[in-house]
């Protein structure tokens, strides 16, 4: 069988921008190897979700792998955890965290304690909660960007029923995990005792002792929202009979990848950020072509820049997308191996977040039928043989390009 590599330059996709005369990033981007690609592959346009609807990297992911986000993605909770680290398996009850600030009355003084940044201890108070076991559930906690971090409750007879523990705004005490259902009194009770907890192990310690001396909120409690159960998926292997694996950057393409059982391949120098090391990851992806049959990648330096509002940052960022592609495709010219090259939804740079345009697919291989589009962009792919295909449609065509599709029917 055939191999596949799907590569995602995260929020590549843009709009036209007046300072570049109307073109966007990826159009002016120098992109000799994207360009060829396109040139020997197949081209269209991909909606991520469907037109317009404006995709995080979280759902868009989900799609790309062929798992519907409107049926998986079951809120924040889960796809944060998974994001911080946490070992999330299906069924378990995950609620996004902040550390924050209490005073002697439990009165909430700063929902994100002084604003605490990662280097400050929070891994370490997180490390405090994580193992402890509540009513027979267990809990896992981990810190994950700033004042943030995550917690999953796994146990009997749980429920994502439950109001946030949390006042979202500073002068009022934390309230109770209110359960919205009979079955969810459990969990709101563990979320009521776990934050107990957490002002009980949190006061004295070395780190706000530190944080109060130096003039800074002490991070003496967490609040707890968006609590959600993991959904309950067929793994990649067992849905496709196939190996995959990812090679990706940040926590939370890490933490889909890891729960849908994509093995994860590090990269020591891929920072995730614009100095990322893209030969690097190329390499990586095309190693683990030795051992398995698809590997998705995400770098996302790209997606950095848009948010930024910072066109040339975005720019280069495309052009290290782009060096990327470059090695991968001397890395397998000349095997049975595919590749598709999307990004997984626009970051314009002219709104410095995620819309609901539809991005540039080129796929390349053997398999594929070259249709005439000659470079690799917004519009010099519209008209391609793909035409106008959505995200969940992607992992069908690799694996009919790669030899690995069931026939539906006789
Ligand atoms: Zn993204
Ligand atoms: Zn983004």
């Amino acid at each position: 069988m055939a191999k596949g590599i799907i590569f995602v330059a995260d929020g590549m996709a843009g709009r036209p921008i007046p300072e570049l005369d109307g073109k966007t990033t990826l159009e002016s981007a120098d992109t000799p190897h994207m360009d060829r690609i396109a040139l020997e592959g197949e081209c269209g346009l991909l909606d991520p979700i469907s037109p317009g609807v404006r995709a995080g990297s979280d759902t868009s992911h989900l799609a790309l792998l062929g798992y519907n986000p409107y049926e998986y993605y079951t809120g924040r909770g889960p796809f944060e955890a998974m994001g911080a680290g946490l070992a999330v398996k299906p069924g378990d009850i995950a609620l996004r965290m902040n550390f924050a600030t209490i005073d002697d009355k439990g009165i909430v003084i700063d929902r994100r304690a002084g604003r605490i940044q990662e280097n400050e201890g929070t891994h370490q108070l997180a490390e405090l909660l994580n193992h402890l076991e509540i009513d027979r559930v267990q809990i896992l906690c981990n810190a994950s960007t700033a004042h943030r971090g995550a917690v999953v409750l796994r146990g009997e007879d749980l429920s994502g029923e439950i109001e946030d523990a949390d006042p979202h705004r500073e002068g009022k005490p934390i309230p109770k995990a209110k359960p919205l259902t009979k079955e969810a009194k459990r969990t709101g009770a563990v979320v009521d005792k776990l934050i107990a907890k957490s002002v009980e192990l949190f006061r004295d310690h070395e780190i706000n002792k530190k944080r109060i001396k130096e003039g800074k909120s002490p991070a003496n409690c967490v609040l707890l929202r968006g609590a959600g159960v993991a959904p309950r998926v067929q793994l990649f292997s067992e849905r496709y009979k196939i190996k995959g694996a990812a090679v990706v950057e940040v926590g939370l393409i890490r933490g889909i990848a890891r729960f849908l059982g994509l093995d994860l391949i590090d990269v020591p120098t891929a920072t995730g950020g614009a100095d990322t090391d893209e030969v690097g990851l190329a390499r990586a992806v095309v190693g683990a072509l030795g051992d398995y049959d698809l590997v998705l990648t995400n770098i996302k330096a790209p997606d950095l820049g848009g948010h930024d509002g910072d066109y040339k940052a975005k720019i280069s960022a495309i052009e290290k997308a782009d060096r990327m592609s470059g090695i991968i495709y001397e890395g397998i010219k000349g095997s049975d191996t595919h590749l598709a090259i999307l990004a997984d939804h626009a970051t314009p740079v002219v709104c410095r977040d995620h819309t609901g345009d539809a991005v540039p697919i080129a796929t390349w291989g053997k398999m594929t039928r070259p249709d005439g589009v000659k470079s690799y962009g917004e519009r010099p792919c519209i008209g391609g043989g793909l035409e106008r295909i959505q995200g969940i449609d992607l992992m069908p065509i690799m694996l009919n390009l790669m030899g690995a599709a069931e026939k539906f029917g006789a």
